[in-house]
């Protein structure tokens, strides 16, 4: 299913905000609305994250004007030690300010909380509502019961208050090994939501934590520790990714009987769910992203085929692009596939609008125009931008020997061809008409050079000019200006819309791999003409190359004064559509 586009610039109005309405309306949460983007610091952010940005911190933004007291908090969600780091602590700093956002003052810790959380799961058992269970791993799966069958009490599951406190304080000081024992919510084990069957609270886990390095060998489990660090950060809408939805009971039961415990005052946190991020040829997931990187598929995470934000940034891909975009899908509470093209358009538009133009020949071939005087430098102005003069103009200089494109030239012209073949004519982007006279080649065929000849009265903006009409109007460079570039031409990384996705006619057993789905073709390398200016352009600026896409300087390679590097970040039109 793919969504269809809602109209451009739709407000950004949704269930989410019309439930924040009525709690504004009455006043629920006071003055405030609060919200918190609560990444693990265990990857680089990719595009899913970029929506669930937005959407976070758009809200607390918005609100700000009715409820004062509005905010956003970054919640480093990092209570698994084994795979979180402080490089993606920074790295996700880095690009929730490069949204945007600036999370200064306003950044968390799941980790800080870890006392807290601890003392919360004392409250539990002293009020007989958490238990230390010492069943092995396997036995614990098993008692947990099936969709359709409920669960089996744990043998330990009556143990004394003394006994578990006892326990648990054990647990924490180090006494026992990784897997011997648990601290478990006394629920229900026949919920019929498998949540709510005597969840996991706390696991023993002898492991380094970046933050609180060996001061722990217990942590708490996801669903415990992130509704009490909402309770915490006095968040008020706690937005999360569809398939937490069977978590909510769970996340309502905590922070219900803690309240009862008088360890937080009402009203608490709700936890709202929201449709995750789903693309066509691109995967989302970590693990997914980790195989690319790790397998060599791609040269490490800001690889500009990559859907994380660093290798957006390093495409050219635009924060404002990204709002666009997100406002463009909207949030809803069905999951959905959105089609590819709808993020490049997004793309597109906001580039169309800011990107100065600049000439560049990605595969030049010489242009001789054999009239011209060898030594002439005709002088001609070419827009910065067509639909803002106030950018101005620039000048590039039209000499005898120019570079062309490759297939801007036809030595047998195909039906409807109209720029340069034998003896046809059309116009040199602001300069003149010109004619061609003839073409050399070698021996396989391959051009080497065209010549023609030009007419020197039509010149672009002079009078009369545009009283002859020719069809086709190509960009070129003069040789004696133009310098060498790389230029990389970056294409999807996948070749099917659900990168390992079975397709029909599978055979039942088949289980397909998304690595098969690879593009081979997704990159390639041009050596490229540009307009001598690009040079000392800084790395990330992005530019409309005439006739060609919108490219970026490197932001890693593209070095002022050495030969510059762009990258590609989309074509001037979709190209796939057709396929
Ligand atoms: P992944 O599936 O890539 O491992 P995750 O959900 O484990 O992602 P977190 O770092 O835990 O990644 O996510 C931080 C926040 O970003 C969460 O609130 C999560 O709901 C949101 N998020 C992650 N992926 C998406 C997505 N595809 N669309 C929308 N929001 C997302
Ligand atoms: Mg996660």
């Amino acid at each position: 299913m793919t969504d269809h586009t809602p109209p451009a610039n739709a407000l950004p109005i949704n269930f989410i905000r019309a439930r924040i309405d009525e709690d504004c309306a009455h006043q629920t949460y006071g003055d405030r609305v609060a919200t918190r983007f609560p990444p693990e610091p265990n990857g680089f952010l990719h595009f899913g994250h970029a929506k669930s940005i937005f959407l976070n911190y758009g809200i607390a933004a918005d609100y700000r004007a009715e409820c004062p007291g509005s905010y956003c908090n970054l919640r480093l969600d990092d209570t698994n030690p084994t795979k979180e780091n402080t490089e993606f602590v920074d790295s996700i700093r880095e690009d929730v300010a490069w949204l945007g956002f600036d999370s200064s003052g306003r950044e968390f810790y799941a980790s800080d909380y870890f006392e807290r959380l601890y003392h919360c799961a004392e409250r539990l058992i002293e009020a007989g509502l958490a238990y230390v269970d010492s069943q092995d791993a396997e036995s614990m799966r098993l008692n947990r019961g099936t969709l359709t069958e409920p669960g089996i009490d744990s043998p330990f599951r009556n143990r004394s208050i003394d006994e578990n406190l006892d326990l648990f304080r054990r647990m924490r000081a180090g006494e026992f090994p990784d897997g011997t024992h648990i601290l478990r919510a006394k629920i229900d084990m026949a919920s019929g939501n498998i949540n709510l069957r005597d969840p996991a609270i706390y696991r023993i886990r002898h492991a380094h934590h970046h933050r609180t390095g060996d001061g722990w060998c217990i942590y708490p489990m996801y669903d415990y520790a992130h509704c009490v660090s909402d309770a915490i950060e006095g968040i008020t809408h706690s937005l999360c990714t569809l398939e937490f939805a069977d978590h909510r009971p769970l996340y309502d039961w905590f922070l219900d009987r803690l309240a009862e415990l008088g360890e937080f005052t009402r009203p608490l946190p709700q936890q709202i769910e929201f449709s995750r991020l789903n693309l066509t040829y691109v995967v989302l997931s970590k693990r997914k992203l980790i195989q690319l990187v790790t397998g060599g598929h791609v040269d490490g995470w800001d690889d500009p085929r990559l859907p994380t934000l660093k290798g957006a940034r390093r495409r050219g891909y635009t924060p404002e692009g990204f709002k666009l975009f997100t406002d463009r899908i909207g949030i809803s509470k069905s999951d959905s596939l959105i089609d590819f093209t709808v993020l490049e358009d997004c793309m597109r538009e906001v580039l169309n609008e800011s990107a100065e133009r600049r000439v560049a020949i990605l595969d030049p071939i010489k242009l001789v125009l054999t009239n011209f005087p060898a030594d002439h430098r005709e002088r001609c102005l070419a827009p910065n931008h067509p639909h803002h003069p106030e950018l101005g103009t620039r000048e590039i200089f039209l000499t005898r020997e120019l570079w062309i494109e490759r297939d801007d030239f036809m030595a047998e012209p195909v039906k409807g061809f109209f720029r340069l073949s034998p003896g046809k004519e059309v116009r040199l982007r602001y300069g003149f008409i010109i004619q061609c006279t003839g073409f050399t080649a070698d021996e396989q065929g391959r051009v080497l050079e065209v010549q023609a000849t030009f007419d020197p009265d039509t010149k672009s903006g002079t009078p009369g000019s545009e009283s002859r009409k020719v069809k086709g109007n190509i960009h070129w460079l003069s040789t004696a200006d133009a310098i060498p570039a790389d230029i990389r031409l970056y294409d999807r990384l996948f070749t099917h819309p659900a990168p390992g996705a079975r397709r029909e006619g599978d055979a039942p057993d088949l289980e397909r791999d998304f690595l098969e789905d690879i593009n081979p073709d997704s990159r390639q390398t041009l050596r490229g003409m540009v307009e001598p200016a690009l040079a000392t352009c800084p790395p990330e600026r992005r530019y409309q190359f005439e006739r060609q896409g919108y490219f970026v300087a490197d932001r890693v390679d593209h070095q002022p004064g050495q030969r510059p590097v762009f990258n590609r970040t989309v074509t001037l039109r979709d190209t796939w559509q057709k396929s």
